[in-house]
């Protein structure tokens, strides 16, 4: 059993930019990068969240090889040195991107654009924690389908790209609907972990990743705090470059 006191919680960061081209990413992309970062930033559970790639798998399978008895592995997350890393998953649809936090396999395939519902449902019956970043973003966001996503929908998210004018929307809307806001990172640098996230209240205690899961969807609903550093002119210059990019 494990369990972890008012853990503070990302369920959208990715880390580091894509592995092309070189010239951005020239920082480490390994397991011990995520958790010094989310140590100094003092995250306790977070979602490493792909971006059509296979980060989590590969950041996990290079992880296993050098200390794998330090590591406890579930199909959809490793606990390690006390924090808890979900596989976490940005899925570019025909509508906006979702989040699904906590699958067991990527549903993600080169080339592959998805239908939201398709994905929505995908999350659904995969028990995945689906999460909707940034709903009002014109890059990115469910917008106009954003009725139809909230019906699965675990939570939307308050995010660090968005003005506060849009983000107070975000929260009007999901006070009118009854669905959770959360602060993410939506990082692309180890050094932006931490400016956005959400603490949940109380003792978040699971004994397994299925658990786990269970227990983000609880404590969203439960009851929980956000907190957040909008990002600077830097930060969202280079969400714009890379949002372009991957097109
Ligand atoms: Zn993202």
């Amino acid at each position: 059993m494990y369990c972890i006191q008012n853990p503070a919680i990302d369920l959208h960061n990715h880390f580091w930019v894509k592995d092309r081209p070189a010239r951005f990413s020239s920082q480490r992309k390994d397991l011990n990068t995520v958790l010094e970062s989310m140590k100094r930033a003092g995250i306790d559970i977070c979602a490493l969240t792909s971006d059509k790639d296979y980060r989590y798998e590969r950041v996990v399978e290079e992880a296993l090889k050098e200390r794998k008895r330090e590591i406890e592995c579930f199909e959809n997350c490793v606990v390690v040195d006390s924090k808890v890393i979900f596989r976490g998953e940005e899925v570019y649809t025909d509508k906006g991107s979702i989040v699904l936090v906590g699958l067991k396999k990527t549903i993600w395939q080169p080339r592959k654009t998805r239908q939201l519902v398709e994905a929505l449902k995908i999350g659904k019956s995969r028990k995945a924690f689906i999460l909707v970043p940034h709903p009002f973003l014109s890059m990115g966001g469910v917008k106009e389908a954003i009725e139809e996503t909230i019906r699965y929908a675990d939570a939307i998210e308050i995010s660090p790209y968005c003005s506060k004018q849009v983000n107070k929307g975000v929260r009007d809307f999901s006070r009118e609907k009854g669905l959770p806001a959360v602060c993410t990172s939506d990082a692309r640098h180890p050094r932006e972990t931490g400016r956005g996230f959400f603490v949940s209240l109380g003792e978040f205690e699971f004994k397994d990743g299925e658990e786990a899961v269970q227990k983000l969807k609880e404590c969203v609903r439960n009851g929980m705090e956000n907190y957040q550093r909008p990002a600077n002119l830097f930060e969202i210059a280079r969400y714009l470059v890379l949002s372009g990019m991957a097109k």
